[in-house]
Formats: structure tokens, sequence, C-alpha cells
């Protein structure tokens, strides 16, 4: 019998659920010879080959002299205040996702959030300096967004105190300025390189050292403290990226160029879209020469006609899932809204951008249709 001789009734299908992101893989049959290669030399882990061919790979590819990989974002942050022995208090931002600030407390260290700008919503530099006291050791930065931070402004100010700066850099993979890479700048910077990120390998990430000397104690800090076989220098932690996601690392970073290429594309045309819309504010380009579009924040204005939340809901309702990134804010989590710090009054910039973001759907497989799809929700309230 003929599917359309049947009698029954085939409903219209829903349409198909669009998420904010969507990890970008290769070709499996690609992958195949790297985990044959593994099989036969039976490495799996401890700093092999496919690790040591990304390490280099990633410092050709990014613009960076020495970098160590980890096996995740966080463990790299943690690792990063262990490598510079940071103590005491760090000042960072409360717009970003939460491991910035639990990285700081698993060190035992005391965050000290400052405003951010409306512009980048990243850390304001301006008002660094009055949140600074005889305890503070350091600032963490996010480029949030993969938006550079005030790179000089913020330099400045931690020399003319003595404080070390590592730049939380997870959204910032590939970002370049006109002095070259962004994760050149601080004392450290961290990557990650999260199935959600731009250059994922499931789960990884990385630390930007100055020299091999720094690259040194943290590769011994991510492998136990140990030197040798006999030798242990400090109280490390097990931060190893493995064998199979550095191998799939180096095929990802075969495909990357493709993927950064399609985001460009997407990027332009959402703002090509959304530019007339009142109410609705994409957030712009903060000096990045080369731009990752890792996301894409808008900005929910008072004149839209209606709240982000409920433009949120809507867009759920329609099997749109965009994200509120970044609410709530770190600070009003319950680990850190008693510090002095987190109270509103101090972040005022923070609060007001976390109730108006949402982050639109973006990743290399989403079309132009899908594009068309997510822009019409926002403009159908507006006629
Ligand atoms: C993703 C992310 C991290 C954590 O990285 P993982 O690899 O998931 O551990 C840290 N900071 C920011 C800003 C992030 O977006």
């Amino acid at each position: 019998m003929n599917a359309n001789t049947s009698l029954r009734v085939i409903p219209t299908s829903a349409e198909e659920r669009i998420y904010v992101t969507q990890p970008h893989l290769p070709p499996l049959a690609e992958f195949l010879p790297y985990l044959e290669k593994i099989w036969s030399s039976k490495v799996l882990t401890n700093g092999g080959p496919f690790h040591h061919q990304l390490e280099k790979a990633l410092c050709d590819y990014l613009g960076v002299e020495h970098l160590a990989l980890f096996a995740n974002g966080t463990l790299a942050l943690v690792t990063a205040l262990q490598a510079l022995r940071i103590t005491g208090e760090v000042i960072t931002t409360p717009y970003s996702f939460v491991a910035t600030a639990h990285s700081l407390l698993w060190n035992g260290i005391k965050p000290v959030f400052v405003d951010v700008e409306p512009d980048t919503l990243n850390l304001d530099p301006v008002k660094i300096e009055a949140a600074i006291t005889p305890q503070t050791t350091a600032i963490m930065p996010v480029h949030c967004y993969g938006h550079p931070c005030d790179v000089e402004a913020i330099q400045k100010i931690a020399d003319n105190y003595n404080l070390k700066v590592i730049y939380d850099a997870a959204h910032a993979f590939g970002v370049q300025t006109e002095a070259g890479s962004v994760l050149q700048h601080g004392d450290l910077a961290i990557l990650s390189f999260h199935a959600t990120k731009v250059f994922n390998t499931f789960e990884g990430g990385a630390i930007i050292c100055p020299d091999p000397k720094t690259k040194q104690r943290i590769d011994h800090l991510k492998n136990f403290g140990h030197v040798d076989e006999v030798t242990v220098v400090a109280p490390g932690i097990n931060g190893k990226m493995n064998e199979v996601t550095a191998a799939f690392g180096l095929l990802q970073l075969q495909h990357i160029d493709e993927a950064l290429a399609r985001r460009k594309q997407i990027d332009a045309l959402y703002r090509e879209l959304l530019h007339r819309v009142p109410g609705i504010r994409c957030l712009g380009n903060a000096g990045e020469t080369v731009a990752n579009h890792a996301y894409f924040p808008i900005l929910v204005e008072p004149n839209y006609p209606i709240s982000r939340d409920a433009l949120y809901h809507k867009f759920r309702e329609r099997e749109v899932i965009v994200r509120r990134y970044f609410y709530p804010l770190i600070s009003d989590f319950p680990m850190y809204r008693g510090l002095p710090s987190a109270h509103r009054d101090n972040l005022p910039v923070a609060s007001d951008a976390s109730a108006r973001v949402l982050c639109l759907p973006i990743y290399p497989a989403l079309s132009d249709d899908d594009i068309r799809r997510v822009v019409n929700i926002i403009t159908e309230h507006c006629q």
C-alpha cells in the first residue's frame, strides 16, 4: 500500500528545534586514522605525541609563543592562579560564566567584583582602582563574547599597583587586534575548548604562557607536581589533556577556518536583519581586527514592546532555545552574594545588561533560513 492512499492523518511536523549553539564536528571517517595510531602506539596520555603536536599547532595558529594544554578550561584557570601563587583578593567581573569566580574560591582567594563597561560588557578599567586594597594581588578580566578587554588600561593599573593579570580568554580563541593575538596580554591567559566553544575538543583548555620557564612550572602543576620519577616539586593536580582529545584537536584545527568563516557570515546577516529593529541593540566590535563571532548577544532595550524574559519565552514556544548569558550575574549566586562587592549598587551596568541580554543561535551549521526564523520571532512584536 502506498503511503499516500493511507487514511492516517499525518500531523504537520513541528518546526525543528534550534539551539543557541551546536558543536562543529568534522567527518567521523577523518578521525579514525588518529585512533588507529593511538591503538597501535598505546600511548593514551601523559604528554604523548598528539599532545605535543597540538601544543605546537595551536601556538602557530593562534600566534603565541608557549601554550600548555589542559583537560578543561576550569582546571587551566585554577592552575594559572597556582602557577603565579596568587592569594588574598582578586578583582574580577560578575558578568561571566561562573567558572571565572569559582577558580578563585578553589584557591581560597576572595573575589572582588568590579562593574563592566556598557559598550563591551568587559571589566571597566576606570572602576578597578577604587576596588584595590592591600590584599589585592591580581586582576582576572574576561574577554566577554570574544571582544577584547581594554588590555592597555588594565596593564597600566596592574603595573602601578604591582598586580598580576590573568585573562579568562575562554571566549577569545583566534581573536586578534592590531597588536596581534589578544591572548598575548596579561601574565597568563586561559582558553576553553568545551563543546560549546568556537574551537572544541569535546572538553579541553589551555594556558598561554609568556616564557618556557612559566610553561615548565605549569606543566609540572598539571601533572601532580611531578618533575621526574622521584621528584615532586608542588602539590599539583591532574589537569592533563589525553591523546584522543589532543588528536581530535589537531583534526578540528584543519576545519576551524571554514567554521569561523561561516560564523562571520551569520553575524553579518543578523546585523543586517536587526539593525533597524527598534529596541534591539546588537553588541559591537571592541577593537578586534579578527573576530571569532563566538556569540551573538542582543540587548532588549526599554523601547522594545515586550520584556527580555517575555521574548525569551516566546522563543522557547517557537522551539528556538536562546540563552540569557549572563543571567544571573556570578555575584548573585549564593556563594558570592554576601560579599560587599556583590551588591547591585556596586554593579549597575552588569545588573542592567544581565536583565536585558539574549544570546541568539550562532554556529556553522545554522542556515540563512534558520536566521530569518529567529529574526522573525523578534520582529513580529514590532508591528
Ligand atoms: C566555558 C568557560 C569557562 C570554563 O571552561 P571549561 O572548559 O568548560 O571548564 C571559563 N570561563 C568562561 C568565561 C567560559 O565561558
